[in-house]
């Protein structure tokens, strides 16, 4: 799919050439925008560590990334989880440094970490023109928790989930 995404953004500019991951000369005439997808196609396709099927390297640290946001963990402790993964994973991993280093990697991926409600069942989020209202529009399930503190809060992570589930209902 990013290869999808990279070709559609190098037909905009001329002698942009996509031959999969790597080299240097298929870069050359892309703007800043296709340089981005570049970069997030490389790290997709790079292994955590030599040998790791599981994880990308991009995979893995947005999945990280997402269980900081969902628990609240502060860039402190997210700075001293991935030095500690650091000791445990085989050298050569490809692992941020820091909590500075993974957001400039997502950020090509525009993920911010705006926290927002969303029903309880993921049919919407409690945002835009929705921002007010105490009840899911499709459901009908409250906003809000009936037991306990707090609110279905999710991640900008998985917003995009939801997001596309709500789109594919859509259709
Ligand atoms: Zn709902």
């Amino acid at each position: 799919m990013l290869n999808d995404i990279a070709c559609g953004l190098a037909l905009e500019y001329t002698s942009c050439e996509i031959e999969g991951a790597g080299g240097s000369n298929r870069r050359s005439g892309a703007n800043e925008e296709a340089l981005r997808y570049f970069e997030i196609l490389d790290d997709a396709q790079t292994e955590l560590y030599p040998g790791c099927k599981d994880f990308s390297k991009l995979s893995f640290i947005v999945e990280l990334l997402h269980l900081k946001a969902l628990n609240q963990w502060s860039d402190t402790s997210f700075d001293m989880l991935l030095q500690l993964l650091h000791q445990v994973l085989p050298s050569g991993a490809k692992l941020a440094e820091s909590y500075y280093q993974a957001r400039k990697l997502t950020k090509n991926l525009g993920f911010t970490y705006e926290t927002l409600d969303a029903c309880p069942y993921n049919c919407m989020l409690f945002r835009n023109e929705n921002a007010h209202l105490d009840t899911c529009i499709v459901c009908q399930t409250s906003r809000w928790k009936e037991y306990g503190v707090g609110y279905n809060r999710q991640s900008s992570l998985q917003v995009l989930s939801i997001v596309a589930k709500v789109w594919q209902q859509s259709k």
